[in-house]
């Protein structure tokens, strides 16, 4: 039976979703829009599966062909990043960094990440989340200045901390992040280098971004931002010790029966970021973050550390106007169909419910065929509605705009 007529409510809410997403301008920096074939995959029968255990050696019978599966989406993670071995089990970009943890420190080490308010993650160090509960973050700094990596302030709290991993590859960091002066600092404490390229996994994949290999000694990703997959977890490693003890770490340690669907889905994914298509989608999100910003900065607004070389930036609204917040500008741009997310500004006064900035990202857009002139009506749209977003109708207006503007811009089909 059809979800239509086993579960209208459902199936209704899907629809106004999938209308949602067709009529309004996707900003968010961690979103993507994935192909027919990656859904198609996701939905599929494999959902009914148990198949516990790696391909070979299962816990369930009837196993063939999701060793099958399994062993392609491995061989194409591992061209794909260029390395020796690849997990592609983890659920999500969280339950990789958990694994990859266990595989790289007992718990009650110390490690070393960049804090939550200045672009790390809440699996790097979040005093609620399982990597403080169970093991012991310190914090690296951004330079005041330039609001980019402080590399004396990572090779200090090393000498101070002698920590068993340092952790780089950030949520909100708008830079090209340089692996090999991490791993030069690593190697003078004896600490393991973990890159989490959760967000810009597309662009190194593409040469779009420095690659953590040789540096990194462990990789984690989520599939679903700019790797255009379906939602999920990676973990990729040259060292033959460590691709042990991340097997071991995902499954018993950290996960039961893997999500065989979206393992399928994640094939599909990464066959398509092979091809060359898919290069020159990553180019154009970066050609369109940066038409994006210099767009902005047209408009008076101030990006932290003054641009992007990625997907994303941070938009510091106060340049603008000085009572802005990021709480304001999320709902004055839902209101005119246009969505992102607040974010806190490096060394933001406000707290977090408020914060002084939006982070936007190109992924979504580009994939729906938006180019550099697009950006600027793009930055236009954004503008009107944090300038008049105290006035519904204003508001009102630009949503109908932008849903006209997204007619152009189908889905990827
Ligand atoms: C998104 C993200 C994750 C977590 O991904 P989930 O799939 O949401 O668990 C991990 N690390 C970084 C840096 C991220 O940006």
């Amino acid at each position: 039976m059809s979800l239509v007529q086993s579960d209208p409510k459902i199936a209704e809410l899907i629809a106004v979703e999938q209308r949602r997403q067709e009529s309004t301008l996707e900003l968010i920096a961690s979103e993507n829009h994935v192909s027919k074939a990656v859904m198609e995959a996701a939905g599929s029968c494999l959902t009914n599966k148990y198949a516990e255990g790696y391909p070979g050696h299962r816990y369930y019978g009837g196993c063939g062909n999701y060793d099958q599966i399994e062993n392609i989406a491995i061989d194409r993670a591992k061209e794909l990043f260029g390395c020796q071995f690849a997990n592609v089990q983890p659920h999500s970009g969280a339950n990789a960094n958990l694994a990859a943890f266990m595989a790289m420190m007992q718990p009650g080490d110390y490690y070393l990440s960049l804090v939550l308010s200045s672009g790390g993650h809440l699996s790097h160090g979040m005093k609620l989340n399982t990597s403080a509960i169970f093991y012991k973050p310190d914090h690296y700094e951004l330079d005041p200045k330039t609001e980019t990596i402080d590399f004396e302030s990572v090779r200090r709290k090393a000498h101070e901390v002698k920590p068993k991993m340092i952790l780089c590859g950030y949520s909100a960091y708008p830079r090209t992040i340089d692996f090999k002066k991490f791993r030069e600092i690593c190697d003078e404490v004896g600490a393991l280098l973990f890159a989490d390229i959760a967000h810009i996994a597309g662009l190194v994949a593409t040469g779009a971004h420095p690659s953590p290999f040789p540096h990194a000694h462990v990789v984690s990703t989520t599939t679903h931002k700019t790797l255009r997959g379906p939602r999920g977890g990676l973990i990729l490693t040259n060292d033959e010790a460590l691709s042990k003890a991340i097997n071991r770490s995902v499954f018993p340690g950290s996960q039961g029966g893997p999500l065989m669907h979206i393992v399928a889905a994640k094939a599909v994914a990464f066959g398509e970021a092979l091809k060359p298509e898919f290069k020159t989608y990553c180019q154009q999100i970066v050609k369109n973050a940066q038409a994006l910003a210099a767009a902005l900065q047209k408009q008076g607004y101030r990006l932290q550390s003054g641009g992007t070389d990625n997907h994303l930036m941070l938009v510091d609204l106060r340049a603008r106007n000085e009572a802005f917040t990021g709480a304001d500008a999320e709902q004055a741009m839902e209101a005119a169909g246009m969505i992102a997310n607040k974010n806190a500004i490096y060394n933001d006064p406000r707290p977090p419910k408020l914060t002084s900035g939006v982070r936007l990202g190109t992924p979504a857009l580009t994939t729906r065929g938006l180019k550099e002139a697009d950006m600027v009506t793009v930055a236009d749209l954004l503008d009107r509605a944090l300038m008049g977003k105290d006035s519904p109708e204003t508001l009102a207006k630009i949503r109908d705009e932008v849903a006209e503007f997204c007619k152009k811009f189908p889905m990827p089909h």
